[in-house]
């Protein structure tokens, strides 16, 4: 029987779950407070450039992506796999030569990583082939990279920062599934940007809401069971309702303030631009000796469209839960690439998402639903873009 169904945020979460609720014949309604759907995947059009909110990266083998997304669309651009490592004054590629043939010698030679490195990236790839996340298993990533056997010297170097770089946290104390997940995800499909930037992401799953199903700048300020009041529609009833806000956000509707210990990591991303391409690369660079930048990606050596023609845009990223002045960041990025060569670089813009990801996910085991109202949210999976479409469409079938 078709329902009314109240959704609360069109971040992924929100927006899968009424998606998937639309699909299967209920009516639908999105509740959003800001202007434009997508939550932490957003993008701001300046003068020509594309900046993410946050560097943030697409994987296509995320399962529930390919259900939702039309990929040929969204014209993904891909980074090659693997990175450049830094070593002293320099950087040394290591990669996977079973993708990218053309890095074959270079990541035999790597001094970063020993023959018994290379050998166990190759058996790690095989151990976390298809890794289903069902949970935690109680040991954190660096413990379970230590007792794999990889040098002191390749977890610094490559697993830190690469790792690092996508849980938001520098100990690599997340939880070791997680990371056995995304290491299958990395090793079988490569980090992508869609041509139009990550919004472009959410914005293709809005496309097939009408404004009625979608209604944005419209806060929520208050749930019961079977009302939403919120900002423009004071109130309103529904058969059922879904909270697809943050874990910090919805502990304030659910009354639940166990989610409000759910901190979450932060990160900035500076932005830079140049003329120059001496440094453009598909590779991403990881500054294992520096002082503040975890990682470095030249974004138009894989997408053009993040800068205008004849330019470059770099997303210089610093794990931190304080925003740092830009001219720090500058001065660091000197200690790792030459210096005349950042002289040419202009500071764009930065962005501090202190708010970025669930420092843990519950994995399905919080109810789906709490006294009659239904959760969806990266927090209730995993802390990714897969997590939060999960969410979603796991929600729209228990309804
Ligand atoms: C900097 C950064 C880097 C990341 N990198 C990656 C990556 O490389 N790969 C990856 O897979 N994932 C990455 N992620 C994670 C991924 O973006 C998130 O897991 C996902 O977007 C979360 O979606 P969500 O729908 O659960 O929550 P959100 O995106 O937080 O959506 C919640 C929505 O609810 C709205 N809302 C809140 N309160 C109200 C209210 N009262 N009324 C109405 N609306 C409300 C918010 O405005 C928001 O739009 C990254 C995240 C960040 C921030």
């Amino acid at each position: 029987m078709s329902q009314r169904i109240g959704i609360i945020g069109a971040g992924i979460a929100g927006l899968a779950c009424g998606i998937e609720l639309k699909r299967k014949g209920h009516q639908v309604k999105i509740f959003e407070s800001t202007s434009s759907p997508g939550g932490r995947i957003k993008t701001d059009h300046i003068d020509g450039y594309l900046f993410d909110h946050g560097f943030q990266v697409f994987l296509p083998s995320y399962e529930r992506a390919k259900y939702f997304l039309d990929y040929k669309k969204l014209k993904f651009k891909k980074f090659k796999p693997g990175a450049l490592l830094q070593s002293g004054n320099s950087f040394e590629k290591i990669s996977d030569p079973f993708r990218d043939m053309n890095s074959f010698f270079s990541t035999v030679k790597n001094s970063r990583a020993s023959i018994k490195d290379k050998l166990l990236t190759l058996k790690l790839k095989r151990f976390c082939k298809s890794f289903k996340l069902n949970g935690d298993s109680g040991e954190s990533t660096i413990d379970f990279l230590n007792n794999f056997g990889f040098s002191k010297l390749y977890i610094e170097s490559f697993f830190k920062p690469f790792f690092a770089g996508v849980f938001l946290e520098k100990d690599l104390i997340t939880d070791k599934n997680f990371f056995l997940y995304l290491f299958d995800k990395f090793s079988s499909a490569s980090a992508s940007l869609p041509e139009a930037g990550m919004q472009s992401i959410p914005l293709q799953m809005a496309e097939g809401l009408s404004e009625d199903e979608l209604s944005l700048s419209n806060s929520v300020i208050s749930i019961g069971r079977n009302s939403i009041i919120s900002e423009k529609d004071a109130v309103e009833s529904f058969d059922k309702i879904v909270v697809a806000v943050s874990a910090h956000s919805a502990s304030k509707f659910l009354e639940l303030p166990s989610l409000l210990s759910n901190k979450m990591h932060s990160v900035s991303t500076y932005y830079y631009s140049t003329t120059s391409s001496k440094l453009a690369s598909k590779y991403l660079y990881l500054a294992s000796n520096s002082k503040h930048i975890n990682h470095v990606a030249c974004l138009t050596a894989v997408n053009s469209s993040y800068a205008p023609k004849g330019s470059h845009l770099f997303s210089v990223n610093v794990i931190n839960s304080q925003r740092l002045d830009s001219r720090f960041v500058t001065e660091d990025l000197k200690n790792i690439f030459p210096a005349e060569e950042v002289d040419s670089w202009k500071y764009m813009k930065s962005y501090h998402v202190q708010k970025a990801l669930p420092k843990k996910a519950v994995f399905g085991k919080l109810e789906a639903s709490i006294n009659g109202i239904y959760v969806a949210g990266d927090f209730m999976q995993s802390p990714s873009i897969q997590g939060a479409l999960e969410s979603g469409y796991q929600v729209a079938q228990n309804i």
